[in-house]
């Protein structure tokens, strides 16, 4: 099987519309428009029927994996299912068609979407003050860095440096910086976890905050997190919570009740709304009440009946976005916690951990387990046993391909070698979770009797090993005339 390009299909003069027979005079081109900006003619463009049309386009969606197509267990990605009802809220007319500059007297029911939305995060994250304006996790950490920032310079001293864990995601270095801070890496005990004694020697009065995630990336629960939290606060620092892995926690416990101070929400993830393809997201920032002034403008207020966007905080950071933030997310999250309840909201959770367990009990001994014990909602095998095969967690992310399962995460968190990170959600049923470890079984297998099979996957894609970093960041989107020939089923 080949997939053509659309340009290789079709026939001259061949269309994909009809319109009436134009019924007023026409006009040369070159009268309406100045000759140097006409081309010489020849366009290039595909000329196709409808249904080649259509068939060329459905097809080329189904080469794409996505959540609604199978099982997506992307480790510190939360890719559960996304309820189409969110869907159909985001496309009520009287929300999708609302604009930004249209008067608060227009926007009451936006506004008190958002403005309950603020309270659940409120509730839901135990602080005091929300704003939903940063559009990514990223971006949440470096609005909560900022705020960092300003409250120190508040207190007459911005303060130097931010610890950070080495099992910490990468965004969380990069954001402290950006906030012009210095990083200071904590070293991970034996055991995964925060080492306590290494926190102490690095926390200082230069310390302006430690970025935590909780639980952390290798799915483990700092279950030191009182006693963390008051070796930085007697030092006058403040604690962040990478909220991203928020989907352990709902409604079991709080991060404002283990001392975290600042801590951005992931809605795209915890509160299931469709990611992945670097389209819009929503990573909201929640603070304790002495951070509240800071926090990014506007927030949602309410006054007798009436709803309004509160721009007088002099001491906020400022805006970090255009108007409150990307609305549609706000309204698909805001659908999904209100279907769900406080109740439902734990069964969440409680479903993503029993899910994340029972994986790493089936694959245990057939993978290297660095850390041993009862995981949060993710749990990290290492190759390390197929290494000596001479195979790489790479190699089996990519035959899990042939299985028909997207890849798990692989070799982050980086202090795991080998990392393979699984984070099932809660949406998936026991048989899925069985076939994939399953397929996860016959792959190991496959390593000790046919290790090419495993180096050489994909198999049944159309595309095999692309490169990883410039696939994305240089794509080649013309058309070459021999293009169908670099794109095969093997
Ligand atoms: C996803 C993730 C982030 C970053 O979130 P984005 O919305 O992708 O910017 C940060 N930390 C952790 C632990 C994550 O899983």
């Amino acid at each position: 099987m080949s997939i053509k390009p659309i340009f290789e299909k079709g026939a001259p003069g061949r269309k994909a519309y009809s319109l009436p027979d134009i019924d007023v005079p026409e006009v040369e081109i070159n009268k309406l428009i100045p000759s140097q900006f006409l081309n010489d003619g020849f366009i290039n463009l595909p000329e196709v029927s409808e249904v080649e049309l259509i068939r060329h386009f459905t097809r080329l969606s189904q080469l794409n994996f996505g959540v609604d197509m199978g099982f997506y267990p992307l480790g510190s990605c939360t890719m559960k299912y996304n309820p189409k009802v969110n869907e159909e809220a985001a496309k009520l007319s009287g929300l999708m068609n609302s604009h930004p500059l249209q008067s608060e007297n227009l926007s009451q029911g936006a506004l008190k979407l958002m403005y309950e939305l603020e309270a659940f995060l409120k509730e839901i994250g135990g602080l005091d003050s929300v704003s939903l304006q940063p559009a990514a996790g990223a971006h949440g950490e470096l609005a909560g860095m900022l705020v960092v920032r300003a409250y120190h310079e508040a207190n007459g001293n911005p303060r130097k440096k931010v610890l950070i864990p080495d099992s910490a995601h990468g965004t969380n270095p990069a954001s402290a910086a950006l906030a012009g801070y210095d990083i200071v890496v904590i070293k991970s005990s034996k055991d995964g976890l925060v080492d306590i004694d290494e926190l102490k020697r690095a926390v200082d009065t230069d310390c302006a905050a430690v970025m935590l995630t909780n639980p952390n990336t290798i799915g483990l629960f700092e279950k030191d997190i009182f006693f963390i939290s008051k070796v930085i606060h007697d030092a006058g620092a403040l604690l962040y919570m990478d909220g991203a892995n928020l989907n352990a926690l709902l409604d079991i416990t709080r991060p404002g009740d283990m001392g975290f101070d600042i801590v951005h929400f992931n809605l795209h993830k915890t509160f299931s709304t469709p990611h992945g393809g670097g389209g819009p997201g929503s990573g909201p920032i929640g603070v304790v009440e002495k951070l509240s002034p800071f926090i990014p403008v506007p927030i949602i207020e309410k006054g007798g009946d009436k709803y309004y966007l509160d721009y007088n905080r002099p001491h906020s950071i400022g805006s970090i976005h255009g108007f409150y933030g990307n609305f549609g997310v706000l309204v698909r999250a805001y659908t999904y916690i209100r279907r769900l309840g406080a109740k439902g909201l734990k069964e969440v959770s409680r479903n993503a951990i029993l899910n994340a367990n029972y994986i790493k009990k089936r694959l245990e001994g057939i993978y290297y387990l660095p850390n041993q014990g009862m995981c949060m909602h993710e749990c990290v095998f290492s190759a390390k046993f197929q290494k000596a095969k001479g195979v790489h967690a790479w190699d089996i992310s990519k035959r899990l391909q042939d299985y028909g399962f997207h890849p798990p995460t692989v070799n982050f968190p980086l202090i795991v070698d080998e990392a393979i990170m699984i984070e099932p959600t809660e949406t998936e049923a026991r048989e899925t979770l069985d076939k994939f470890c399953d397929a996860m079984i016959a792959i190991a297998k496959e390593v000790e009797t046919d290790p090419e099979i495993v180096k050489n996957a994909p198999h049944t894609r159309v595309v095999k090993r692309l490169d990883e970093a410039q696939a994305v960041k240089k794509p080649n989107l013309r058309w070459q005339k021999n293009l169908s020939n670099t794109i095969k089923n093997p």
